[in-house]
Parts: structure tokens; C-alpha cells; sequence
């Protein structure tokens, strides 16, 4: 047994120790931590629904429908009415034939990856891809090649020499950069070699596209050119859980062979009640995406003025690159100062030399609010 003390010691010396913060308070976009109150710059509620009254309605009524915990999986007797209903409307909004629900986004691209893919296949997935897709294809066993973010023709000599069953995996919308993935070049690649095509846009739904249907609908793609989408619901729909969309054969296929699917138990039913009370706004309420446009324009206007270093980034992600993790932690701690909490964001999570302060925008931050920001940022000292 070894002792894990000096490895912790190494890596808060290398200013990459990760702690956890207690948030003792939160409403909407406002917290409090260590008694201090701080307005929220980090989360992922990208058009304010985690707090929606409609939403936490929905899930109260939910409670009193169904109890409180699903009690069994999927397969047993988790799936109630409410999920089945929640799976009918994304596959609605997504324009995919069917969609069906997964506890997290994490154990989704675990299921969907090994369901399909094995030894002998080769998955294809972009150096910048989110960690659960990488470990979902370590765990499938197949061949996993990475090409660098975004280069396609890089791909397409990769793809060439491949053998067994393909599959290229991207983000949507990348998690730490808020770039898109070049999907029409993807689909035309993939077709091609006749592969699969998964896109995660667990940062692009709700954020992106005619109702918020994402990254695939914002370059007017659709299921025969991405026959696999993944969405997280505890992102922009501001509740908990995942999804995956596709055809009849592929949500069959993983109701009989996602592991992730199988042998959990199925996420509460209120929980699916909240998250179509989501799904309702999040298509009708398209003035929260207007919001964050106008919010994003005005935070990147003024970040050039400063001449801080943004990242060309068109979503509710805006990171400024502070180049070394001391530094990320330097920046986000006079942040904090001033009252606002931004992420740093530091290797392994992103390469090495480009950590980061990880702004994320929210429909819900006030004007006064994001005057702060904006304030704070003046005021940032290298
Ligand atoms: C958050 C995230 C996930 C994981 O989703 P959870 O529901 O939080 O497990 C997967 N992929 C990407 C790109 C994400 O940002």
C-alpha cells in the first residue's frame, strides 16, 4: 500500500490541487461561499432554467406523482410514464426517431461507445473531446486514434488506413474552448468511409440552433448525416440526466447492450417531469438565447479593448488563455475578490501551457450583474 501523500504535496505545488467549495447559498446566478456572496460565472445553466419556477413546479408535482426515487432500473420498473413521455418529446425537438434517456452524460457516451464498438474497430476522436468520451472508447476496447482539434484532413488520412468498424466521436461545441466542431466536413468524411458519426453537444443544445436544437440543426444537419446525438440535460435544460437520439435499430440495440443503461437505476421521474417543463421553454422562450448573443458580443468587445487573450469562441464559453495554471489561479482569485466566480481551468483538463480562466454567460445574469464582470475584468492584473 503506498503512501498517496507525496503525490497529493506534487500536485499542489504544481498549482494544480483541485478543492471543492461549499456553496451555502444559491439563487440563480447568485452565491454564496465562505459567507461571501459571489455572482456565478462557471456553471453550465446557460439560459437560467436550474431555478425556473415552472421547472421546480414540474418537479414538485412530479414528486407527488411518482415519489421521490425511481426505485429499479430501466428495464425493470424505473421506466414510468413520465420518462417515456420525456423520451417522445426530445426525439420531437432533436427530429430524430427516437431518443432514450441515460442517468448522466458521462455513463451515455460509455453506453453508446461500447454497445457498438469493439476490438478490431477503430474510433476517431478529437484531441479536445470531453474525458467521458475518451474513457468510453478505453473501456470499448477499440482502436482509439485522436487527431489534432478540428483537422479534418488529418482525419481523413487517419480514416484511410482504418480497419473494422469506424467511428468518429466530437463535442459539438468544445467544453473548455466553446469552439464548434467543423460538422459538415465530419458528416462528408464519415460518409465516405461509411462510418458512424457521434456528435456530444451537451454544449450545444438549447444554446445553438432553430429552437435551441443545437449544433447539428445550427449547420442544418440531421439524423442522415449524424445518425448518433448525445444531449445532457443538466446543462442548458437546467435539470439532470442525458439522452442519446438516433434510429429505431440504435436505441434498440442500446436497450440491449449499453451496460450504463442497464445496470443503473433509472433517474427519478420527477426529474423527468422537471426536465420537460425545460424542454417547453427551451423551445418556446428563444429571447434566452437572443439574451446570451447579446451578452456574448458585449463580454468579447470588451475583452479585445482590455486586449485580454479570448479564445475565438461564438458560444457562452469565453475563456481567456492565462497560458500557465499559477497564474489561471492568480487571475480567478482577484476575480473572486471583486465578487465574481469564474473557473481556472488547469492541465490535464486542458494541454498543458493554455490554462484558463472558463467564463460561461447564463440568459439569467442580470445587467448589473454583467457590468461587474466587465468591471472586474478592467481591473485584472497580470
Ligand atoms: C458535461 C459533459 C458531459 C457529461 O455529462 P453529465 O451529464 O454531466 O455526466 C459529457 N460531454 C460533454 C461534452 C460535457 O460537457
Amino acid at each position: 500500500m503506498r503512501d498517496l501523500q507525496p503525490a497529493l504535496e506534487n500536485r499542489r505545488q504544481q498549482q494544480l490541487y483541485r478543492r471543492r467549495r461549499v456553496v451555502e447559498k444559491c439563487q440563480g446566478t447568485a452565491l454564496q461561499i465562505n459567507g461571501q456572496p459571489l455572482i456565478n460565472f462557471c456553471s453550465n445553466d446557460y439560459l437560467g432554467l436550474a431555478g425556473h419556477p415552472d421547472v421546480a413546479a414540474a418537479m414538485q408535482q412530479g414528486i407527488r406523482d411518482w415519489g421521490v426515487g425511481s426505485g429499479a432500473a430501466h428495464l425493470v420498473t424505473g421506466h414510468t410514464a413520465a420518462h417515456h413521455a420525456l423520451e417522445e418529446a426530445l426525439a420531437d425537438f432533436t427530429g430524430y426517431p427516437r431518443a432514450l434517456l441515460f442517468s448522466s452524460g458521462y455513463m451515455a457516451n460509455q453506453g453508446v461507445i461500447t454497445a457498438l464498438m469493439g476490438r478490431g474497430d477503430t474510433l476517431f476522436q478529437d484531441r479536445l473531446n470531453h474525458a467521458s468520451l475518451i474513457d468510453g472508447g478505453l473501456l470499448s476496447r477499440a482502436k482509439l486514434k485522436r487527431y489534432p482539434h478540428n483537422e479534418t484532413t488529418t482525419l481523413a488520412e487517419q480514416m484511410a488506413l482504418a480497419s473494422g468498424e469506424k467511428m468518429i466521436i466530437t463535442d459539438g461545441v468544445f467544453s473548455m474552448d466553446g469552439d464548434l466542431a467543423l460538422l459538415p466536413a465530419l458528416a462528408t468524411i464519415a460518409a465516405g468511409q461509411q462510418a458512424w458519426l457521434m456528435v456530444d453537444d451537451a454544449h450545444g443544445l438549447g444554446v445553438l440552433g432553430e429552437e435551441g436544437r443545437g449544433s447539428v440543426d445550427h449547420f442544418s444537419l440531421g439524423p442522415a448525416e449524424v445518425p448518433i446525438l448525445m444531449g445532457t440535460l443538466g446543462k442548458a435544460f437546467g435539470t439532470f440526466g442525458a439522452f442519446v437520439a438516433g434510429s429505431e435499430a440504435l436505441i434498440e440495440t442500446l436497450i440491449q447492450q449499453a451496460r450504463s443503461y442497464i445496470y443503473t437505476t433509472a433517474p427519478p421521474a420527477a426529474v423527468a417531469e422537471a426536465t420537460r417543463a425545460s424542454l417547453r421553454i427551451v423551445r418556446q422562450e428563444s429571447w434566452r438565447r437572443e439574451r446570451l448573443n447579446e451578452l456574448i458580443g458585449r463580454l468579447r468587445e470588451h475583452a479585445l479593448k482590455l486586449g485580454l487573450p479570448l479564445m475565438d469562441s461564438p458560444t457562452p464559453i469565453q475563456p481567456i488563455v492565462a497560458g500557465d495554471a499559477g497564474r489561471a489561479l492568480a487571475w480567478s482569485q482577484q476575480l473572486e475578490s471583486a465578487g465574481i466566480l469564474v473557473g481556472a481551468i488547469r492541465p490535464p483538463t486542458v494541454p498543458v501551457g493554455s490554462a484558463r480562466l472558463r467564463i460561461t454567460l447564463s440568459a439569467a445574469h442580470s445587467d448589473p450583474q454583467f457590468e461587474q464582470l466587465l468591471s472586474a475584468l478592467s481591473r485584472l492584473q497580470s
